[in-house]
């Protein structure tokens, strides 16, 4: 994420942070924040090949939820210990900066304000909400439904207290993205997996006057023409617009 003169924010650190990394060197900023949801291996695999940690100079600012800086600092440290890769954490050449915080309280980072919010996800997950030049982007992965199947806003019944807080993470955002790794179907076989569908990320952002929604965090054996078939259905949808993640694409703030 970027704003205007501001040091680029990352969120999580997938297989994607090895073509930004490459990107970002090759920029002449030296300083950016990284906010990690949580620590599953599908948000932190990039990390170890991600260009900006070998390059002396980078201050990296390292958000991570967690009690205190310790904890967060151990949380990546386990994939940078000399068994999964040669390097440890603390032979990286750039300057680490890891900060500790707790979801529900707003803090900054540079010109960004952001605010963390308790996602439903085995082992915990924490949403974003990152406003800078009054646009609001929110980052809400990976999470399960706020309502079982019959209720909540996805269903037009009202907003179970789950969904209540959500909506107040989302209000009025200008982009919302959002995990909708299952399709229906898909989400009621395996419901304590810690993910949403499309329909329920659409009806929360509708509730919550979110301008577009991004679908994310596509399934892995989801293929590509399934995916443009996926886009093609969303594509009739305003308010919110619907369109889908892709790599390497970029999406403006419009307005
Ligand atoms: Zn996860
Ligand atoms: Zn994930």
């Amino acid at each position: 994420m970027r704003h205007e003169d501001l040091p680029p924010l990352v969120l999580d650190c997938g297989t994607g942070a090895r073509n930004l990394g490459m990107k970002l060197v090759r920029q002449p900023g030296r300083k950016l924040h990284m906010l990690f949801t949580h620590f599953h291996m599908d948000h932190v695999f990039g990390f170890p090949f991600f260009a900006p940690v070998y390059t002396p100079g980078f201050e990296i600012d390292v958000t991570v939820p967690a009690s205190d800086e310790d904890e967060a600092q151990e949380r990546l440290k386990g994939f940078l210990n000399g068994t999964y890769h040669p390097l440890r954490l603390r032979d990286l050449p750039c300057k680490l900066d890891f900060k500790a915080i707790r979801p529900g309280r707003e803090f900054t980072r540079s010109g960004y304000t952001i605010r963390g919010h308790a996602l439903n996800h085995p082992g915990g997950s924490c949403g974003y909400r990152i406003e800078a030049g009054g646009k609001v982007i929110c980052y809400v992965t990976d999470s399960a439904p706020f309502a079982q199947p019959g209720e909540g806003v996805a269903y037009d019944r009202p907003a179970t207290p789950g969904e209540a807080r959500m909506l107040r993470l989302l209000e009025g955002a200008d982009i919302v993205v959002y995990d909708t790794m299952f399709e229906l179907p898909e989400y009621l076989e395996k419901m304590t997996w810690g993910h949403s569908y499309p329909e329920y990320a659409r009806a929360l952002c509708a509730a919550a006057g979110v301008k577009h929604l991004v679908l994310f965090h596509h399934a892995p054996d989801a293929t590509d023409a399934e995916l443009d078939r996926r886009a093609e259905a969303w594509a009739a949808s305003t308010a919110p617009k619907v369109t889908l993640a892709r790599e390497g694409e970029t999406v403006l703030v419009e307005g």
